[in-house]
C-alpha cells in the first residue's frame, strides 16, 4: 500500500512582513483565484503575482498545499501556521472553490452518484464504488464528449466543454467530503482510504483533455496532499494515439483502453475514432506504451454487446491481437440505457468469453454492474441538466405542432 509521509505538523507562525507592499482592498469572489486544481508551480506564480515575496513563495505553496489537500481545509482563517494578515492577504485574493453537489444518491449496493455543478451551469457526474479492500472514484474530464461511440449515452450529448484542472481535482474533494474522508487533527492517524484508486472513466474523453487532467492528476499524487499512487490512478481512452506515450511520461498512471471490437468494420460502428486511428495504430501505440510490463499491463475494456461482438470468434481474434502486449481483459457487460441501440449480451456469452480469454493467460474479469439502481453504472452517465433541457425542447417543440 502506498502510504503518505506523515506530514509535518503545522511550524511555528512566520514572522512579518509577509508580503510585498501592496494594497490589500476586499475584492469580488469572482475576481478572486480558485487555488484548487493550480500544480505547485502555478501556485507559486499566482502567490508572487498577487505580491508574496519570491522568496517565501515556495515555502508558502508548501504550507497552504498541506492546509488545503492534507487536511482538507477550505479557509484561510483556518490556517494557523500562517500569519493573520498573510492570511487575510490570501483571502483578498484567492479562493478555495469546489463545484456544487446539486444531487447526491446513494445505491442500495452502497454506490454513491453525485451530480456537480461547474461553471456555467454545466454538470457533471461522479461516482464512488466502494468494493472490498478497495473504493473507487470514477471521475469525468469533460462535460459530455465528442466521440460519438454508439452504445455509450455520454457520447449522445451535445454540449460539450473540458473541464478545468480544477473542476477534476474538486470532484476528488468532494468525494472525500461526502465521506468523511479527511484527517482529523490530533485523532490518531487512519489509514484505510476511502477513496484508494480514481478511474478517468466518467464523462468525456481525458486525452482530448490532456493538460488539465495530467496538472489534476499531478496534484492528486502529490505527496504531501491526497497522496495517491500513479498505480492508483487509471485512465481511459477510446484510442486517441498521439496523446497515448503521454499519459505514462506525463502523468504515469495506468492506462486503459476502449477496445470493444476485434475487426476494423466492427470497431468503426462502435467507437467511431478508429476511423481515424484504426485496430493496427493503435495496437503499435500500445506496444510502444512506455513503462509497459506485466506489473502496469494495459487493461482492454470491452463491453459485451449481444450478436455484435460477443462471438467466441471475436475472442479468439482478440487474443491473437493482444500477443505481446502485457495486458488484461476487462468484461463490461453493457450498460442498457433508455433507447440504446443494443443489448446486453446473455451470462453464458460472456463467460465463455472469458474463459477463452483466460486460458490463453489473460486476466479476463467480468465487471459487475453497479449502482444500476441510480443509474451510476459506466457509459449512463449523462448530465440531468441535458436531459431536462432536452425534454423542456421536445415538450417546446409538441406544443408548437
Ligand atoms: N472516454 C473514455 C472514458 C470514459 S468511458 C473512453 O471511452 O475510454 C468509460 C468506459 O465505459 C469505456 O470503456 C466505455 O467504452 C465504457 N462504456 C460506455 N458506455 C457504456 C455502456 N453503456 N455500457 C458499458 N460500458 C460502457
Ligand atoms: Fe466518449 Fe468514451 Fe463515451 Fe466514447 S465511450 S462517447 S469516448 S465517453
Amino acid at each position: 500500500m502506498e502510504k503518505a509521509p506523515a506530514p509535518a505538523q503545522p511550524a511555528t507562525i512566520q514572522p512579518a512582513p509577509l508580503v510585498r507592499d501592496v494594497q490589500i482592498l476586499p475584492r469580488k469572489a469572482a475576481d478572486r483565484t480558485n487555488l484548487i486544481g493550480m500544480t505547485r508551480e502555478a501556485m507559486r506564480a499566482a502567490l508572487i503575482a498577487a505580491g508574496t515575496p519570491e522568496k517565501q513563495a515556495k515555502m508558502r505553496v508548501g504550507q497552504i498545499w498541506q492546509w488545503i489537500y492534507h487536511w482538507g481545509v477550505r479557509d484561510f482563517a483556518a490556517m494557523t501556521n500562517l500569519a493573520k494578515d498573510y492570511r487575510a492577504f490570501l483571502a483578498t485574493h484567492f479562493t478555495i472553490a469546489l463545484p456544487e453537489v446539486t444531487q447526491r444518491q446513494v445505491s442500495a449496493d452502497g454506490t454513491r452518484k453525485y451530480l456537480v455543478r461547474i461553471a456555467g451551469g454545466h454538470e457533471v457526474e461522479v461516482v464512488y464504488i466502494p468494493e472490498e479492500g478497495r473504493g473507487t472514484l470514477c471521475i469525468s474530464s469533460q462535460v459530455g464528449c465528442t466521440l460519438t461511440c454508439s452504445f455509450c449515452h455520454t457520447g449522445t450529448q451535445q454540449l460539450v466543454r473540458n473541464l478545468t484542472a480544477g473542476e477534476i481535482v474538486g470532484q476528488v474533494l468532494l468525494a472525500r467530503d461526502d465521506l468523511g474522508e479527511w484527517p482529523v487533527q490530533g485523532a490518531p492517524k487512519d489509514e484505510t482510504r476511502l477513496v484508494s484508486n480514481i478511474v478517468l472513466m466518467g464523462m468525456g474523453e481525458p486525452l482530448y483533455n490532456f493538460e488539465n487532467v495530467r496538472d489534476a492528476m499531478r496534484v492528486v499524487m502529490d505527496n504531501e496532499g491526497i497522496a495517491l499512487g500513479r498505480r492508483r490512478i487509471t485512465l481511459s481512452t477510446s484510442g486517441v494515439v498521439p496523446e497515448i506515450a503521454r499519459t505514462a511520461t506525463e502523468i504515469g498512471c495506468l492506462l486503459a483502453v476502449s477496445f470493444h471490437a476485434t475487426t476494423d468494420a466492427v470497431r468503426d460502428q462502435l467507437v467511431p475514432i478508429n476511423r481515424k486511428w484504426n485496430i493496427a495504430a493503435l495496437l503499435d501505440a500500445l506496444r510502444a506504451y512506455p513503462g509497459l510490463s506485466n506489473s502496469e499491463r494495459i487493461t482492454f475494456e470491452y463491453v459485451m454487446l449481444d450478436g455484435i461482438n460477443d462471438t467466441r470468434e471475436d475472442a479468439h481474434r482478440l487474443v491473437e491481437l493482444l500477443k505481446g502486449i502485457p495486458a488484461k481483459v476487462n468484461l463490461i457487460p453493457f450498460n442498457e440505457w433508455p433507447g440504446a441501440p443494443y443489448r446486453r449480451s446473455s451470462g453464458n456469452r460472456i463467460h465463455a468469453f472469458a474463459d477463452i480469454i483466460h486460458k490463453a493467460g489473460y486476466a479476463s474479469p467480468i465487471r459487475t454492474p453497479r449502482g444500476e439502481d441510480i443509474m451510476a453504472a459506466c457509459g449512463q452517465l449523462k448530465s440531468a441538466t441535458e436531459r431536462v433541457r432536452k425534454s423542456r425542447a421536445q415538450i417546446a417543440s409538441e406544443s408548437r405542432v
